[in-house]
């Protein structure tokens, strides 16, 4: 059974951090040079820690599977990151952002680790503007800020709706400086296919050159994962099509505890999915429920009705009727069950009925066409592009798609997993955002652990190990863990099924959706359980992955990926199946008020699950950290 401390330091909640850094051991300048960390992963969490850890004199490998750092999905955020700067002194705090965070997870996270995110938040900002990132100003030139669901200040930071790009060219930046200072190896497409653990500490992964398909092994004194997350078990979602589970899924088979899995974020404004051969959904950005407002007919019979024929009266603007103290801007996992709630009644828009509007027509009156389109004109070209719709026009129609997950890799408070040696940073670790993220948070977070948390912390794990102890990659568990993968690719080609992988993927993400997704019974789950174990049989029974394995193989890189979501995605009903009660994105239709509102049971599951490997075929182990609240009061969440 795994030992799962948390290591979180005593003494008051406000004061942990500054303690802790002053508390935990350092590595002397001239030994760093001595230390070699491996990172995986250069989206916002993985470059920043790179170029950081390089900074600090530590010598560092860089993994990626993309041909460039700048293509990691991070590319893709939109609408902004959070930050308790206060600058528009609307009474924002540290204490306030870290309060909202809580909430917003509907007490599901861990409180120091919040309090420590909400703290670092301010030194973000800083970094960024320092590195040239061009957040949106005032006339004046101050910073300008926006608000995001589950707050009632204004506090995210943004450059129009490509915060993520700007952000990730800055982190890039940084980390191309240590690259050409010699202090990074970056090795680019290139896939970590399994961790290597000697003597129970993680020093070393098996990477697969995805040009040459050469195997090869890399040996380090710590592993660093920040591999993003695991959405696209869902196969339809608004993750960048690359996205995948197999980093921190390998090293889960390898002895990580998985964190509560079935935490995913439903986001309520996407384009709605449009027919079979979809292979993606596209997000419309939080920040447009700033100025849009959401709606749908208040009777069934005028759903096919031209929106703008719709008279106000006839208007159902149920948020804001539902939410008044939050309105449009409620949390994202409130917002998207609302939006089922009106389609499951029938006033749902669209071909599909699956819809509800997003209208912009009252912003347009106030601000005119020409202040709408400088807030948010290219996603407005988004939506033209995808749909051939003038959002300008006609109300935009959304519906919620998977868009985060809030589990992954369970971490300590130095983000070390519970293999020693292995840290896991951003959306691939388990750590803040409790059974719901609120938005522009995301970023912060992997911000705040690539740059501000793991450039400490490592050296309190590093500091125990003796300079130059690094095994040899011609060591017994580096053989074995390249045979591993090596047998698993020679299984794949040697297969010759029938049906191609995108096949397997495509079932998967429907079994997930139906029964995994926006709501979830203990009958649907009962049934996920049985067609996930069958669909894994016929899988490897019937896939068929064409060419070989020594050049550019997608069919195979998918093959892993596809392999790996499919034991995910019966972890993930597992662990919805488990919890029973309602929390966050966790909605577990037996668990709810008479209003439709999440049912938490805080005595029975008022925890953390981190479930433990034990085998293929065995039923994992599911380990229980206790959430231990000192500062807040767990109390019903309320955005009425
Ligand atoms: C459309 C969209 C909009 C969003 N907008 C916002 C927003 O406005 N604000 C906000 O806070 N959040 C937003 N988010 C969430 C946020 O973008 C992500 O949570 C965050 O960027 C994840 O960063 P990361 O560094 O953890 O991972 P990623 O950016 O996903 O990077 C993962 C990296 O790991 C590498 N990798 C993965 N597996 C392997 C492997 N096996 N071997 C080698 N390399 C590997 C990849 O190549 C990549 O470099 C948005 C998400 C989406 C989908």
């Amino acid at each position: 059974m795994a030992t799962l401390d948390s290591k979180v330091p005593p003494g008051p909640l406000a004061g942990k951090w500054l303690k802790h850094k002053s508390d935990i051991k350092l590595v002397n300048p001239a030994n760093k040079r001595k230390y070699e960390v491996i990172v995986v992963g250069a989206g916002l969490a993985g470059s920043s820690a790179a170029s950081s850890l390089a900074d600090l004199g530590y010598k560092v490998k860089s993994f990626v599977f993309h041909d460039s750092p700048r293509r990691a999905h991070s590319i893709a955020a939109q609408g902004g990151i959070n930050a308790a700067k206060n600058y528009q002194n609307d009474g924002d705090s540290v204490h306030r952002l870290f309060y909202d965070t809580i909430k917003g997870g509907d007490y599901r996270s861990r409180e120091a680790n919040v309090h420590r995110l909400a703290e670092v938040s301010v030194n973000i900002i800083d970094q960024c503007v320092a590195q040239g990132v061009p957040f949106a100003r005032e006339y004046g030139g101050l910073l300008a800020n926006r608000s995001f669901g589950g707050a009632q200040v204004s506090r995210t930071f943004y450059a129009r709706g490509q915060t993520g790009q700007q952000l990730l060219v800055g982190a890039y930046s940084a980390l191309m400086r240590t690259v050409g200072a010699g202090t990074v190896e970056l090795h680019t497409q290139s896939e970590m296919l399994d961790l290597v653990v000697v003597n129970g500490q993680a020093k070393g992964i098996i990477v697969r050159n995805l040009i040459t398909g050469e195997i090869e092994r890399y040996a380090a004194d710590a592993v660093i994962l920040a591999t993003g997350g695991y959405g696209n078990v869902f196969n339809l979602s608004t993750y960048a099509r690359g996205s995948n589970t197999t980093a921190i899924w390998r090293a889960y088979r390898r002895g990580a505890c998985f964190a509560n899995p079935c935490y995913t974020q439903i986001h309520p404004t996407c384009i709605p999915v449009s027919g079979e051969y979809q292979s993606k959904l596209t997000l419309m950005s939080e920040s447009l429920r700033n100025d849009g407002r959401i709606w749908v007919p208040k009777k069934a019979a005028d759903c096919a009705k031209d929106p703008n024929s719709i008279a106000e009266e006839d208007r159902d603007y149920y948020l804001e009727r539902m939410y008044p103290a939050f309105g449009n801007l409620c949390p994202r996992d409130i917002a998207s069950r609302a939006a089922k709630r009106v389609c499951d009644e029938g006033r749902g828009v669209g071909t599909s009925g699956l819809g509800v509007y997003l209208d912009f027509s009252d912003a347009i009156r106030r601000l005119g066409e020409n202040g709408v389109r400088e807030r948010y004109g290219n996603l407005f070209d988004i939506y033209h592009e995808i749909t051939a719709e003038s959002a300008y026009k006609t109300p935009m129609r959304i519906f919620p798609a998977v868009h985060y997950t809030m589990g992954g890799l369970w971490v300590d408070y130095n983000l070390m997993s519970n293999v020693p040696g292995l840290f896991v940073l951003g959306e691939a670790n388990f750590s803040d955002h409790g059974a719901n993220r609120l938005g522009a948070s995301a970023l912060m977070q992997g911000l705040a652990d690539g740059y501000f948390v793991i450039p400490y912390t490592v050296g309190d794990y590093l500091a125990a190990q003796k300079p130059g102890s690094r095994p040899s990659v011609d060591g017994p568990e580096f053989k074995a863990a390249e045979e591993n993968v090596r047998t698993m690719t020679r299984r794949f080609l040697d297969n010759k099924g029938k049906e191609p992988v995108s096949h397997y993927h495509k079932r998967l993400g429907k079994i997930m959706w139906e029964f995994c997704g926006m709501a979830r019974t203990r009958e649907g789950l009962t049934k996920a359980l049985e067609l996930i174990p069958a669909l894994r049989e016929e899988f490897w029974a019937n896939v068929n992955v064409p060419g070989s394995a020594d050049t550019l193989n997608q069919s195979l890189e998918q093959a892993g990926r596809v392999a790996d979501f499919i034991e995910l995605g019966e972890l993930m009903c597992r662990d919805a199946l488990t919890r029973e009660e309602s929390c966050g994105g966790h909605f577990r239709e037996e668990h709810q008020y008479p209003d439709g509102e999440c049912k938490r049971d805080d005595e029975k599951f008022g925890h953390v699950a981190a479930w433990e490997f034990q085998g293929a075929d065995k039923v994992p182990l599911r380990n229980i950290e206790p959430l231990n609240y000192e500062a807040v009061k767990m109390s019903l969440r309320n955005y009425k």
